[in-house]
């Protein structure tokens, strides 16, 4: 049901035009199984997938193929039957353009399942419908691609008031959230009460942008009937207002503390498209193997596809109709917050909601950067109420510390701020950049803070052995001193217990015995002839010398 609650507003904000139209016409179609899929297995946040197929083992669509690897991890399946053909470092869709481990898979062309179990969750048990979940590679299909089990989990003392469900999709271009809202309401529904099952929240709320009407009236009647209350609200059309922290300020007027989460506030936010994947992994038994991908732009016939992840960008672009001879790259997600593929070649994957093709009338090359002119329209854009000037300059200068002072890191790099500037600074740009810096010598001190600690360690080791053997070697003297007098030459010793001490003090003294003899024998030379002084002064240090002697016979004993 529509709820007619207070909305509120966050600062800033822009209204690109929104281009939502071209690909929001036709109905989501079904993308033909490629012959070859490239299944990266770090399509999450988290930790790689461990790989669990071998290079010609036969695999069915569905099959996990990679498991997860420590807490923050998902796990990978086959998105079709076939055959794996390799696994190796491949091109993956990444800002930072660097290859990362995948399992190639060639088509059988049967697209055959794997066993699928639905499962009957209201009789499970919590963490074991939290692990199904894991099991299943289901992440946060927003483009977090977070994995879900752990959100589902914010633990025993943050209690969630609110569950919010996203569907705001505010970035220009993208529909594919729109179209699932508008043909699948009613299994995005079913996922939500999965999500209520699990966090038992007060109140659900579905936040859409209001200029998909479609959508919203889908969901509308999709939570009509329900045994419990789920409001859906239109939400102003102002981009970012689909991040989560600007939606959850607009429904609830709550908002994280800065370096928080939003469990901090008792509110959890999952987009429409994992609702519906976790309804298809409990109550279908199938893992995350396909999503809803839009593809738009300088193309033929912008549309949604439900394509199969591994599915090449190219093939899935080639759906469109033949591609225009001027397209020069394809962006993965929104023009603000995307980022433009390495090739057309690499793999579309759980994080893949978008894919432009772009040419430079559709997206023309900005002016050239001009001066700041200190005009402030940054800093009335931004939705994070930052000081994006500042942090430019600070992040410009290389003043990291400063750029960290004025919350770098509370950027959500909307790109706002570099819409709105008059000076055509690639503002984003430079934040990404200082956050790289600062991550890369968090990196670097982490090593050396590890390399000092196994020094310290190492340290400390040796300077205990040594203590531990000086103690040894006192507790021993100590032992010897305590000993009984060892008996006279010829004495019974019944015990035999002080024996050895016995038979080293007498080689002891033979030796100083020996010594002493020696030393007897041995006539001072060149002492003939000295004036009397120079004698006396022999004879006191002679003296002084058999005083230490004596001493140190003395410690012996
Ligand atoms: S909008 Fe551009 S020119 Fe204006 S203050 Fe911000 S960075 Fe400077
Ligand atoms: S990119 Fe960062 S600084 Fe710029 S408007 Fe967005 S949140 Fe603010």
């Amino acid at each position: 049901m529509t709820n007619l609650r207070s909305l509120y507003n966050f600062n800033g904000g822009v209204h690109p035009p929104q281009h939502k139209e071209v690909s929001a016409g036709r109905p989501i179609v079904k993308a033909p199984i490629p012959s070859r899929l490239t299944i990266p297995l770090h399509q999450h946040i988290g930790n790689v997938a461990k790989p669990i197929v071998q290079v010609g083992e036969k695999v069915l669509k569905g099959q996990m193929i990679a498991q997860a690897e420590g807490y923050v991890s998902a796990s990978v399946h086959a998105s079709t039957s076939g055959t794996v053909s390799a696994i190796e470092m491949l091109s993956v869709p990444h800002p930072s353009g660097l290859p990362d481990l995948c399992i190639v898979l060639e088509s059988d062309g049967e697209d055959t399942w794997a066993e699928r179990i639905p499962l009957n969750y209201r009789e499970m048990d919590l963490s074991a419908l939290r692990n199904r979940l894991r099991d299943a590679g289901v992440v946060g299909l927003g483009g977090a691609v977070f994995p879900s089990f752990i959100k589902l989990n914010p633990g025993p003392q943050q209690k969630i008031q609110t569950l919010i469900i996203n569907g705001a999709e505010c970035e220009p271009w993208i529909t594919c959230d729109d179209m699932l809202m508008r043909e699948r309401a009613d299994e995005i529904v079913q996922g939500i009460e999965i999500m209520r099952y699990l966090m038992r929240p007060e109140e659900i709320l579905i936040g859409i942008e209001d200029n998909k009407p479609e959508a919203i009236a889908a969901m509308q009647a999709a939570c009509s009937n329900l045994h419990f209350q789920i409001d859906v609200i239109p939400v102003p059309t102002i981009y970012p207002g689909g991040g989560a922290k600007q939606l959850i300020k607009v429904l609830t007027n709550k908002e994280p503390p800065s370096g928080g989460r939003s469990t901090d506030i008792g509110v959890q936010c999952f987009n429409v498209a994992t609702a519906y994947s976790i309804h298809r992994a409990i109550n279908h038994g199938e893992p995350v193997i396909s999503r809803i991908v839009t593809v738009t732009g300088n193309v033929t016939l912008p549309q949604n596809f439900e394509m199969l992840i591994g599915t090449p960008v190219n093939e899935l672009v080639a759906l469109t109709g033949t591609p225009k001879a001027d397209t020069n790259r394809y962006i993965m997600g929104g023009p603000m917050m995307g980022f433009d593929l390495p090739s057309d070649r690499v793999p579309a994957i759980k994080a893949t909601n978008c894919i432009i093709a772009a040419s430079p009338r559709l997206f023309p090359q900005p002016p050239a950067p001009m001066q700041c002119i200190r005009c402030t329209r940054c800093a009335q854009a931004c939705p994070v109420d930052l000081q994006p000037q500042e942090l430019y300059w600070f992040a410009r200068a290389k003043n990291l510390g400063k750029a960290q002072e004025y919350f770098l890191f509370d950027c959500i790099e909307c790109g706002c701020c570099s819409y709105v500037c008059p000076s055509n600074i690639p503002l984003v740009q430079y934040y990404r950049f200082a956050k790289s810096e600062i991550w890369a010598r968090e990196k670097e001190k982490q090593a050396s803070d590890l390399a000092r600690e196994r020094h310290e360690f190492r340290q400390l080791r040796i300077d205990r052995e040594k203590q531990e053997r000086a103690e040894k070697l006192a507790k021993k003297a100590a032992a010897a001193k305590a000993a009984p007098t060892p008996a006279v030459e010829g004495t019974a010793n019944p015990s035999g217990i002080d024996s050895d001490a016995a038979a080293k003090k007498a080689a002891i003294q033979a030796a100083i015995e020996r010594s002493k003899a020696k030393k007897a024998g041995i006539a001072p030379k060149n002492v003939d002839n000295l004036p009397p002084d120079k004698l006396k002064e022999i004879q006191n240090i002679e003296a002084r010398r058999e005083k230490i002697r004596e001493l140190a016979q003395k410690e012996i004993e």
